[in-house]
């Protein structure tokens, strides 16, 4: 069993594995490389467990006394290729980034717009990550997952996995029931349908002289957005975004843009509104304010950070009183899109 298991650390600090950089230990942190090793190392874990990609979505508000299991399963391989498709799988612990560019950089389709989300293959599917008007769902094709209680391997298609807005079946009847191993995509072949609805891209794309752009050109608007608005965990100690955005029923909003003529807005197809919380956050005196070492992004409100020594329980008290002026002013209770461990 040791063999398939490749590191085994007792009493391990979890500041380098989670892009808050907050403090916390892990009463044993193994990482997995393979299935196998999973497999093998499951009967045997402590509890409370939890299973960790590139830490970039949690928020850790005490030691674990139990497991944490840190996946590094590796791998990018081209499956099949059709004439205008091609499938491409990925292990759980491969770099998000580095998948996006290896389509990229094959000329596949689909990937482009979420270039630089940070996080691993295995946790994208756990909130159906998506960015400048574009989903995992758009190009997900099926993934492998290892069932908790049994040790046994499961493949959930795409209609299983009931994806939402930030959110899959993994967030709510499955949560804590499954380990994602491996994740397959299904990718486009030139002509490639490009997503250009987002106007910074059309921004960047246009002031760069670009009229017919590629997906490369695309992956490059896309990291030159984020990279200029979006704090770098390496700098500044953050989650991305703390809290998902609304989507509210056409009474509310109606009642809100009387109220708020400049509100943005996004009507989506079912006739509810998508606003973007960063906005409502804002409008409560939020933005670029400091507590202590806690704070949100002056850039970008939405964004929780940590400027260097704060607790995630202050991270998260911060995140509560935030909530709880949106909900006095605006009547709309955000929800935490950040994974809490307790
Ligand atoms: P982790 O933070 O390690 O884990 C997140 C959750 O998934 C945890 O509950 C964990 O237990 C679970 N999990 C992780 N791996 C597995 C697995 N293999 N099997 C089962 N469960 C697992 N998100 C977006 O959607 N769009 C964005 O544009 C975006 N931008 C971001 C920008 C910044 C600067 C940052 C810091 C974050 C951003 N995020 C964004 C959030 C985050 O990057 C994504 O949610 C990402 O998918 C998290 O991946 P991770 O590997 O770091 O997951
Ligand atoms: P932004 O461009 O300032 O826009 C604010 C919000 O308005 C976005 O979150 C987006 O919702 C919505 N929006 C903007 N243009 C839209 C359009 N044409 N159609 C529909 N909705 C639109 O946002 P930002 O903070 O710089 O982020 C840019 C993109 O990266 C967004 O897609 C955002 O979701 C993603 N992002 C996500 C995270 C995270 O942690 N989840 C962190 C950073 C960035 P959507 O969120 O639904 O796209």
């Amino acid at each position: 069993m040791k063999s398939l298991i490749h590191i085994f650390y007792m009493n391990k600090s979890l500041q380098a594995f989670n892009t808050f950089g907050i403090e916390a230990s892990a009463g044993q942190l193994i990482e997995i490389n393979s299935v196998a090793a999973l497999q093998a190392v499951l009967p045997d874990i402590k509890t409370p467990f939890y299973v960790l990609g590139g830490g970039s979505n949690i928020l850790l508000l005490n030691d674990i006394k139990g497991t944490v299991l840190k996946m590094s399963i590796p791998g990018i391989k081209i499956e099949r290729t059709f004439k205008h498709a091609v499938y491409l799988s990925a292990g759980a612990g491969v770099n998000w980034h580095k998948l996006v560019l290896f389509a990229v950089e094959n000329n596949l389709g689909g990937l482009e717009n979420l270039s630089l989300i940070p996080g691993t293959v295995g946790a994208s599917p756990m909130q159906n990550i998506g960015a400048y008007g574009v989903e995992i769902k758009d190009v997900f094709h099926r993934l492998e997952a290892v069932e908790i209680a049994t040790g046994k391997l499961k493949i959930f298609r795409r209609k299983e996995l009931a994806f939402g807005y930030r959110n899959s079946i993994f967030k709510n009847k499955l949560k804590g029931k499954y380990i994602i191993t491996k994740v397959w995509f299904k990718l486009s072949k030139p002509p490639h349908r490009l997503r250009l609805a987002y106007g910074a891209i059309k921004t960047v794309l246009k002031n760069a002289g670009i009229n017919q752009p590629t997906i490369r050109d695309i992956s490059d608007a896309v990291i030159k957005i984020r990279s200029e608005k979006l704090p770098d965990p390496r700098e500044i100690g953050n989650a991305g975004s703390f809290f998902k955005n609304p989507v509210v029923d056409a009474g509310l909003f109606a009642a809100l843009h009387r109220q708020y003529p400049e509100i943005p807005h996004y009507p989506q197809a079912d006739g509810t509104v998508k606003l973007p919380a960063g906005w409502l956050i804002e409008q409560c005196g939020w933005k670029g304010k400091r507590i202590g070492d806690t704070g949100t992004h002056v850039r970008q409100a939405l964004v929780l950070v940590n400027y260097g020594t704060a607790s995630g329980a202050e991270i998260h008290a911060l995140a509560v009183k935030i909530r709880e002026s949106v909900r006095q002013k605006f009547k709309i209770t955000l929800e935490m899109e950040v994974n809490i461990w307790h």
